[in-house]
Order: structure tokens, then C-alpha cells, then sequence
């Protein structure tokens, strides 16, 4: 049996989408090699992948990754070119040594696509990320961090005996196989995406049957609200004080997951049907869910659609702005901006997509995409597929 090694970014959203092709593969009886810091190691190792440590520094072309801005995603690929000639060589050791058959390799993730191809291994890429096709770099950078960029890929290039290329090149790459965890229907200009691109919808395993976290109460059903800003991005004390003051009261049962960082002392007083945790099983408690009020990272909002859950979008960045503008065009939810948002109005959304019949049928066509997409097992076969 092939074997088959994933490199991806070192974000919770960059390795979740991946956990279930993994185990896909393994299941089949592939050697899955899967390289990643020593954090991520027990979700890797569970999914049934060999574990090999990549430095969390080296995986990110530094800190990039902790919580970034859109300005630290554009200007990822620069740094990740201008440190090249020290992160590529011990991921390219790692690979030769291990000799998979396919390398599967996070788009954004330019060390490790360098990496690919210095060792002459046949490689695939895939996006757990939403937006539109690449055009190139576009962040603005200085002079200096351009040309180091420049300098690192021309080293990358005669160190490993491949002709120069320009970073533009080297972001498009020369892949036969992109995955990409979203339906075609949901992709953002999808007509502009080549026949090597494969959408294979959400990549998901179904997690076992968890009862949502409030206990049932007797009488008329109060409507029930999950609330996450995602894995990274999370700390805003302001805008969860927000949600106690819209949904306070018995008519509202709310989960809420706030991450590990933020302060819960800055929340003060939280109202008695509003749960407040740290990290939520969230696929399971979506299936229990009325209404998700989401950051619109692209896993959570897939994760919605799978379970038939409308979404109120609340986007931060550029990607999450794709996805809010998408959720709203597609009539799954709404989107909404977080600059002047009141209580209020955020009950009222949540109250609005929670009603509204139109949204519902929407939901459930888009549910029915997202399924019949493919998922996993669809990306694993295509994976092996470059093998033969
Ligand atoms: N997640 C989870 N429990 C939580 C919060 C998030 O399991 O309490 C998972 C969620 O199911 C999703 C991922 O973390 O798979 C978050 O990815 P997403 O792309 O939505 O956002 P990011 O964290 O990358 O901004």
C-alpha cells in the first residue's frame, strides 16, 4: 500500500479538515506520515498517521499563524520564501528519509511545497481555506522582505538543482490534485478553479451522539444558540458581554466556547442559561443546535451546513469575510458587521434566521451538497489515484 505524508499549518482549522482523510487512508491500509509540532501530536497519532515533529517556528514561517491579521496572511508566502534555506532542508531530510508516495501539502504552506519538490516527490495540495483562486501575492512589503523572498527562493532553486522561479510561480505550483473542502457550490468564483482542483466538501467524521449541555427542561422548548469566534481569534471579553445581554433570559438556551485565552474574569456576571466553556465538542453539539453564531471560519461554517444549522456570520478577516458575503448570497444565514453591533440587532438575526422558511430550505439544499460532496473518502481515493 502507498504511502501518503501531510504537511499543513499549524492551526487547529489547517489539521481538522485533514484528520479525516488520514484516517480514511490508514483504514485502507496506508503508511500515513504526518508532519507537525508536538501540540497536534495526539490528534495526528488518534487519526491513525505516524507522527513527525515539525518545529511549530519552521511550520510557520514564524509567528504568523498565533492569531493572524490579513496583512500576516498575505505576507506569509514572502516570509516563508525568505527563511527557505533554513526550513526547507530538514523538512526535504525528513521526507527522503521517509520516502512517501504522495506528499499532501496545505496551499498556503510554501515550505512544504518547496519541500516537495527538492526531494522529486509527486505532491498534491489542499485548501481548508476560503477564497477566491490566487492571483499572486498581493501584500504590500517592503523592499527588504521582497527581495529576501527573491534571494531565498533563487538559494532554494540551485541548492536543489531546479530552475529559478518567481514566488508567483511557486504559489501556483504545478500539482495535478487540489482538494478543496468545500462544496463547488459554495466556492466563491468557482468557475474560475481549473479541472485539477477536486471539491470534496468538508472533511468530517461523524462524531458520536452528545446531548446538548443543558439539561432538558419541561414546558415550551427554549430556542438553542451555539457561539464560537473559532480557535485563534477568540479573546474578545466585549463582544461575549454582547451575547449575555441579547440572549439572557429563559426563552434561550446558549452555548458558548470562548478559548483558552480570554479572560474570564472580564466576563462578569454570566446569566444562568448561557453555558460558558473553554472548548466545546462542536460538531456533536451542532446537531443540537437552532442557530450558530460563528466568526465564519470555513470549518465551522461547513461544520453548520453538514448538521443543517443556519448561521449568523460575524467576520474578523478577509477569508471570513468571503465566507459571510457567500453564507448571505446563498441565503444560509446572514452576515453581519462586528463594528456597532448591538444587542439587539444580533438577537434579532438570530431570531430572524432562526424563522425564516427560506433560509431553512436553503440550508437544507446546501446540507444535501455538502454531503453528497464526497468528504473524505472521495479525497483519499484521489490521492491514491496519483499513486497509480
Ligand atoms: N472547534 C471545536 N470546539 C470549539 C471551537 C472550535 O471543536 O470549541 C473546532 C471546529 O469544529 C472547527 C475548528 O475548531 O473544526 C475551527 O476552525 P475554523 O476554520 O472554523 O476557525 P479557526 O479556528 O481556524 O479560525
Amino acid at each position: 500500500m502507498p504511502a501518503v505524508a501531510f504537511l499543513t499549518l499549524p492551526a487547529i482549522g489547517h489539521v481538522n479538515p485533514t484528520l479525516a482523510v488520514v484516517a480514511e487512508l490508514a483504514h485502507r491500509g496506508c503508511d500515513v506520515i504526518y508532519f507537525a509540532p508536538e501540540d497536534m501530536r495526539a490528534r495526528i497519532e488518534g487519526a491513525g498517521a505516524c507522527w513527525v515533529d515539525r518545529p511549530r517556528r519552521a511550520a510557520s514561517g514564524g509567528p504568523a499563524v498565533q492569531g493572524p491579521s490579513d496583512e500576516a496572511v498575505r505576507r506569509l508566502p514572502y516570509l516563508m520564501a525568505a527563511v527557505a534555506g533554513a526550513t526547507v532542508p530538514p523538512l526535504v531530510e525528513g521526507l527522503v528519509a521517509t520516502r512517501p508516495d504522495v506528499v499532501a501539502c496545505n496551499e498556503l504552506d510554501l515550505t512544504a511545497r518547496l519541500s516537495a519538490r527538492a526531494a522529486r516527490l509527486r505532491a498534491a495540495t489542499f485548501r481548508p481555506f476560503h477564497a477566491a483562486p490566487r492571483s499572486g501575492p498581493r501584500a504590500e512589503v517592503t523592499d527588504d522582505l521582497a527581495n529576501k523572498a527573491r534571494r531565498g527562493l533563487a538559494d532554494w532553486a540551485a541548492k536543489y538543482d531546479l530552475p529559478p522561479t518567481s514566488l508567483d510561480e511557486a504559489m501556483r505550483g504545478n500539482e495535478r490534485l487540489r482538494l478543496v473542502f468545500l462544496p463547488r457550490r459554495f466556492q466563491t468564483m468557482a468557475e474560475a478553479f481549473d479541472s485539477t482542483h477536486l471539491f470534496v466538501g468538508p472533511s468530517l467524521v461523524q462524531p458520536a451522539e452528545l446531548p446538548w449541555l443543558f439539561p432538558p427542561r419541561p414546558g415550551s422548548r427554549p430556542r438553542r444558540v451555539y457561539i464560537s469566534l473559532g480557535t485563534l481569534r477568540n479573546d474578545h471579553p466585549g463582544f461575549y458581554r454582547l451575547c449575555f445581554e441579547a440572549f439572557a433570559g429563559p426563552e434561550w438556551q446558549v452555548v458558548m466556547s470562548i478559548g483558552e485565552r480570554t479572560d474570564r474574569a472580564a466576563l462578569g456576571l454570566v446569566p444562568a442559561n448561557i453555558d460558558v466553556r473553554s472548548f466545546v465538542p462542536q460538531l456533536a453539539l451542532l446537531a443540537q443546535t437552532d442557530v450558530f453564531v460563528t466568526h465564519g471560519g470555513l470549518n465551522s461554517v461547513m461544520e453548520a451546513m453538514w448538521s443543517g444549522v443556519p448561521v449568523v456570520v460575524l467576520p474578523e478577516i478577509e477569508e471570513q469575510r468571503t465566507t459571510g458575503n457567500r453564507v448571505a448570497e446563498l441565503k444560509l444565514g446572514v452576515a453581519l458587521e462586528r463594528e456597532g453591533l448591538t444587542a439587539d440587532l444580533l438577537r434579532f438575526s438570530v431570531e430572524q434566521v432562526g424563522q425564516d422558511p427560506q433560509v431553512g430550505m436553503c440550508v437544507q439544499a446546501m446540507r444535501k451538497d455538502v454531503r453528497e460532496a464526497g468528504g473524505a473518502p472521495r479525497a483519499a481515493e484521489a490521492l491514491l489515484q496519483l499513486v497509480q
